[in-house]
């Protein structure tokens, strides 16, 4: 039986997305015999309702490298971060000479904006790449303790789309508990099941993404370490997620916000077993029509391509069996992927200039969380003709 990563209780298991492979690993053209495997599938703690995956990926096939890392790589997280940072400044580090720590740093634009400000600040990343000061390690008891010694209690611990791709916590509350000022801040942004269940974005679920968090999950996670959810707030970013402010135990009263969502969540019955069941049966659907419209468009002669071979389209272009044979490419602006395929369904990554060269009659939006930003780039494309097939919160045409 597989059991859940903080509290060691049984894990209920709703659904299942068979064989998939690491999302990130875009395969050379010839690698493809040596691709790795495994079964995806999710399941709920039966004691603290923590939704997480059944099966880990063996940490030396995990992103190896170090957090993952989410290139902001967009104007709207540049400024979410930007926007974030500003907050921080006005609430948080509002003491003498404050000091504020992120977790995978991603592009370092929050630490960029709190160093403008005369702010002290430092990224913990094991790889260590980018412009901001970076102390190079995973965020544990003992990179804390090195990093108290050197800079003091952090006033703010940040991290963005990385506490829930960690499979153990332990050691980074054990961290927390080091470095945190009395009246510091943990601060958290990730994916939210409310969100994922609400859209049905089902491809949030994929072997970088260890859990999905929910305020009730968060809460009894909190308190096993000794400490409070404060606060949380929702947020538009990567279609929807909670940020999750978690302070030592007593420091902090909980907001309204937090027993909000609670109430929310429980008439939602978003843990309960009957609710992501439900889901999984919506799952199945999206698979049955959007395969059927890609087998139907191909058949009348339409011409394919995909937009966006990102990490999160490897789970649906498995789950569905989505391959060269249904759409012959997909075009990314990452010229590491160029000339790849994407994992698992073998689909070639192409420059995204081959995207209007010329243009298909239908583009299948794998980046649909940037569906707006990506329409507004490409009107060229609606005006031409295109049209682009959606597959979140259900499979249509715009
Ligand atoms: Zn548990």
């Amino acid at each position: 039986m597989s059991r859940c990563r903080v509290c060691q209780h049984a894990l209920l298991e709703f659904f299942d997305f068979e064989r998939q492979p690491l999302s990130s690993a875009f395969v050379a053209p010839d690698g493809t015999d040596d691709e790795f495997f495994f079964r995806l599938a999710v399941g709920m703690c039966e004691s603290c309702a923590l939704v997480q995956l059944i099966e880990s990926v063996p940490p030396e096939l995990a992103h190896h490298e170090g957090y993952p890392y989410h290139s902001a790589g967009s104007s709207v997280m540049t400024k979410h971060f930007e926007e974030t940072a500003r907050r921080f400044i006005e609430t948080e580090l509002t003491g003498p000479d404050p000091f504020v720590v992120e977790i995978g740093a991603n592009d370092g634009v929050l630490l960029h904006t709190c160093g403008e400000a005369g702010i002290r600040h430092l990224a913990v990343e094991p790889s260590g790449a980018g412009t901001v000061r970076v102390h190079r390690a995973f965020f544990d008891a003992a990179s804390a303790a090195a990093i108290l010694a050197t800079d003091g209690p952090a006033d703010v611990v940040y991290s963005a789309n990385t506490i829930c791709s960690v499979p153990d916590l332990r050691p980074v509350f054990e961290g927390l508990d080091v470095l945190l000022a009395s009246d510091g801040v943990f601060v958290f942004e990730d994916p939210y099941l409310g969100e994922i269940l609400e859209r049905t974005a089902f491809d949030q679920i994929y072997d970088e993404h260890v859990f999905f968090f929910t305020v009730r999950a968060v809460q009894a996670l909190a308190e096993r370490f000794g400490f409070v959810l404060a606060d949380v707030e929702r947020l538009p970013v990567h279609g929807g997620q909670i940020r999750y402010t978690v302070a030592r135990a007593g420091r902090r009263t909980p907001t309204p916000a937090v027993a909000e969502l609670l109430a929310e969540e429980r008439e939602l019955g978003l843990t309960d077993m009957a609710t992501l069941e439900a889901f999984g049966r919506k799952i199945q659907g999206i698979r049955t029509e959007l395969v059927a419209l890609l087998h139907r468009l191909r058949a009348e002669g339409h011409t394919i391509a995909a937009y966006g071979a990102t990490a999160k389209s490897s789970t649906i272009a498995n789950y569905c069996g989505i391959g060269p044979d249904l759409v012959p490419y997909v075009c990314d602006t990452t010229p590491a992927k160029h000339g790849r395929l994407t994992p698992g369904s073998h689909i070639p990554v192409r420059p995204a200039a081959v995207f209007a060269d010329p243009y298909p009659d239908y583009a299948l939006l794998f980046a649909w969380n940037h569906a707006e930003e990506i329409m507004a780039k490409e009107r060229a494309f609606r005006e031409a003709g295109g049209r682009w097939i959606l597959y979140v919160p259900h499979v249509h045409v715009v």
